[in-house]
């Protein structure tokens, strides 16, 4: 069967998926082709270890799009404080809401719970038709479009092909832009626990000589982390059993939150920085992901990708459907976007180069720095409001 639409989303991830969400009520007829469709349902008592700190940012997308309110708010870890500690066991970065005049500074979701919601928002648009499971398998551009062969034979034509699946997209080896991906050597351990004292919405996040642990607070008594480390660390943390881990996860924390119990299996991701040398070209545009990978030491790839969101919707938007694959309308979108990229990938790059080294001179330089930062109120503020906004 041959279909045509004006844009093609191909991955309905998270970010995918807020795209096709964000077009809801625009005049394009758009196609959502997702390899595998997310869960819908899980156990009530199960918590999803692939947690979100979701900004501000992004939650005002969320909302726009109708995305947040379908969230289970019962589920949602509101951060009331930040407490970043140095690897010298005394330097200590403390933010917290009150300060910034602000109710939270983030919100800990659940990766499954979020993309339910997203998925669901955008099959109710009117002008989007989900197509999974289904992948492309050929893709073919000429000056009026871009052409895409699924593996059952149908095809998709569209003047625009958006490609939102993840960080070795498939669209963006097709259409020929070069990415190049720096492995950072390690991994990103996740794993959610009940605690036995009170977390009072607070995120706490260590950085040690060989990797950064982050305690992410989850609705009720509960933590979610993300460990990032070398092999050697991974396979030690992956190799505890539930009791073995839990303690060695609130010893490398001091125990702040008391004794922890491992509710999750651990799972690992690899970590890598990613940039791309175009986020355009004629027909083809890249979000989320496809577009670049950071350190999650910030929390900030997927609100990343929400930005990519906010502003190619807004820019399509404000086109005729049938100029949405021009080039030059792309560019506006890769032009608004390439500043905030590039910062968030220099930031988490930049703090996991100066932690994750053992240069003697470093360390206390580092240190200081986390010192003097908690000391300039003025400092902090711009940074809590650049993360919160970004
Ligand atoms: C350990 C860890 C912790 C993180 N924590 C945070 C955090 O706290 N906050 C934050 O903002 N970010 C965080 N991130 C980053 C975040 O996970 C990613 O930025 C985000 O998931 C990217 O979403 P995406 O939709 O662009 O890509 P993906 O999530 O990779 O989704 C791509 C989608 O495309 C589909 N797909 C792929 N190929 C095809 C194809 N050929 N055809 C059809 N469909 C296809 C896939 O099935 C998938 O559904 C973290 C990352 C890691 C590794």
């Amino acid at each position: 069967m041959n279909r045509e639409f004006d844009i093609v989303i191909v991955g309905g991830g998270l970010v995918g998926a807020a795209l096709a969400a964000s077009l809801r009520d625009s005049a394009f007829e758009i196609a959502l082709v997702e390899g595998a469709p997310p869960a819908s349902t899980w156990p009530a008592e199960e918590w999803d270890s692939r947690v979100y700190a979701i900004s501000r940012a992004s939650r005002r997308l969320l909302k726009e799009i109708g995305a947040w309110q379908k969230l289970d708010a019962s589920r949602l870890g509101p951060v009331a404080a930040m407490q970043i500690y140095g690897d010298d066991g005394r330097s200590k970065l403390a933010f917290n809401a009150l300060d910034a005049g602000v109710d939270d500074l983030a919100v800990i979701l659940e990766s499954r719970q979020l993309q339910s919601a997203l998925w669901q928002t955008a099959s109710e648009a009117g002008n989007v038709t989900l197509i999974t499971p289904a992948r492309p398998e050929q893709y073919q551009a000429d000056r009026d479009g871009a052409q895409l062969t699924l593996s059952n034979g149908d095809t998709l034509r569209a003047r625009l092909v958006v490609g939102a699946d993840g960080a070795q997209s498939w669209l963006r080896q097709q259409a020929g832009i070069e990415a190049r991906a720096e492995a950072y050597q390690q991994w990103g351990v996740v794993a959610n626990f009940d605690i036995e004292r009170p977390h009072y919405g607070a995120a706490r996040q260590w950085f040690f000589e060989d990797g950064v642990l982050a305690w992410l607070p989850l609705a009720g008594n509960r933590i979610s982390i993300v460990w990032s480390c070398d092999d050697a660390r991974k396979d030690e943390l992956l190799a505890l059993d539930a009791t073995a881990l839990a303690a060695r996860v609130a010893d490398a924390g001091g125990r702040q939150l008391g004794e922890l119990t491992t509710i999750t299996t651990a799972a690992a991701f690899p970590l890598r920085l990613t940039h791309v040398e175009s986020l355009v070209q004629a027909h083809v545009a890249l979000v989320g992901d496809a577009a670049h990978t950071v350190h999650p030491l910030a929390g900030q790839g997927v609100n990343l990708g929400f930005g990519d969101v906010a502003e190619l919707a807004r820019i399509l938007k404000a086109e005729h459907p049938a100029r949405c694959g021009d080039y030059l309308v792309l560019r506006r979108y890769e032009r608004a976007r390439r500043e905030a990229i590039y910062l968030m990938q220099g930031v988490c790059h930049g703090l996991q180069k100066l932690f994750n080294n053992t240069n003697p001179w470093l360390k206390p330089l580092r240190n200081l720095g986390l010192g003097l930062t908690d000391s300039l109120p003025w400092v902090k503020q711009q940074l809590i409001h650049h993360a919160m906004d970004n």
